[in-house]
């Protein structure tokens, strides 16, 4: 399989357009502030590794939902820095637990038992980013909520 080119702005506005009415009927908020740069890659792939994002960033703001009455938000801001694209996923659905931090992107780790999470999503994420386009994702909690970070050569 060889890797495209396309529009990275395009191609996040595609993914929201599938899932906008899904996210606003659980009254979630999506922000987006993407440059219009063409990256190549495997867009199918790198479009499933965002949705998988997206929907752990759902969960969670679900399940604080559950709890207190809050705005939730999801942002999406995309730069390109020298010459690398960088894509940062935020939500405010509250940190996750430093004892847990360093495992989710294992296979088969979830916390959502109650819910039949399958572990999977952040495991496929990982695999999609780093081995097939050479990229790199972190994550790391910040204020009230979560910040993934995916790094892609341009
Ligand atoms: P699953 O969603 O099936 O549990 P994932 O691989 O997608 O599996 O995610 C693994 C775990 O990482 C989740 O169970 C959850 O504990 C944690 N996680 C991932 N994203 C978030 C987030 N945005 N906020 C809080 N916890 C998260
Ligand atoms: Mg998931």
């Amino acid at each position: 399989k060889t890797q495209t080119k396309f529009s990275i702005k395009e191609s996040i506005n595609t993914l929201l357009y599938m899932i906008k009415n899904q996210y606003s009927n659980d009254n979630i908020k999506i922000e987006v502030d993407c440059e219009d740069i063409i990256i190549t890659g495997y867009e199918n792939e790198l479009k499933q590794a965002l949705l998988n994002i997206l929907n752990n960033a759902k969960d969670a703001l679900l399940l604080k939902k559950e709890k207190e009455e809050f705005e939730a938000l999801i942002t999406i801001f995309v730069k390109k820095v020298q010459n690398s694209l960088v894509i940062e996923i935020f939500n405010n659905g509250g940190n996750i637990k430093d004892e847990i931090i360093n495992k989710i992107f294992e296979p088969y780790f979830t916390t959502k038992f109650e819910h039949q999470g399958t572990g999977i999503g952040l495991y496929m994420t990982k695999s999609i980013i780093q081995t097939n386009m050479k990229g790199k994702i972190e994550v790391e909690n910040i204020k009230d909520g979560v910040k993934f970070i995916i790094t892609l050569n341009i």
